[in-house]
């Protein structure tokens, strides 16, 4: 059975035996995983995955972004590599951290939420969503605590916050459900 992007980003937590709290040192996964991060002045795009061979490959960030941002594309071409119906493909990828919503395509939409679990689990997310209300002091938090930007700690915490208020929608209809 297929695992989905979560799954995998979670399998290549559990292998390398990294922290699930706090900031992950995604250059260094990618070390391990047989990758090499190099920065160009391009444009036009924000990051590329280039299968190199062998279980090698290549990932091209553009230099003029910010760290945070970089971290996120690195952790989203990495997931091109992970998730194996991306991983003999090269990627080239506009705006991994905006495509956590929806609007883009398919492959781009899995390679962005493993990176989203690898940067920020869902587990610790939902911890620190669950004591109290959806706000930006809250995604500040997650900003910092993870090392990533604002727009990507923020998708984060509105996509682990809605699940627990839809697991609770759904809970209170099987709740009603039975009572009727
Ligand atoms: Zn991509």
């Amino acid at each position: 059975m297929h695992k989905t992007p979560s799954e995998y980003a979670r399998w290549v937590r559990r292998v390398h035996e990294l922290s699930h709290d706090g900031e992950l040192d995604v250059r260094d996964l990618v070390e391990r995983c047989g990758g090499r991060v190099d920065e160009f002045p391009i444009h036009g795009f924000a990051g590329l995955l280039l299968p190199l061979g062998d279980g090698f490959f290549g990932i091209a960030l553009r230099e003029g972004d910010s760290e945070k941002r970089k971290r996120f594309t690195i952790a989203h071409e990495l997931g091109h590599f992970c998730i194996p119906s991306h991983r003999d493909r090269a990627a080239l990828c506009v705006a991994p951290d905006l495509s956590q919503d929806g609007s883009n395509k398919l492959a781009e939409r899995e390679a962005s939420e493993f990176a989203a679990e690898l940067l920020m689990p869902r587990r610790v997310i939902e911890s620190i969503v669950a004591t109290g209300s959806i706000d930006i002091a809250r995604a500040l938090t997650i900003s910092a605590r993870f090392n990533v930007s604002l727009v990507s700690a923020a998708i984060r915490m509105c996509e682990c916050g809605f699940s627990k208020l839809c697991h609770a929608s759904s809970l209170n209809s099987v709740t009603l459900g039975e009572g009727g």
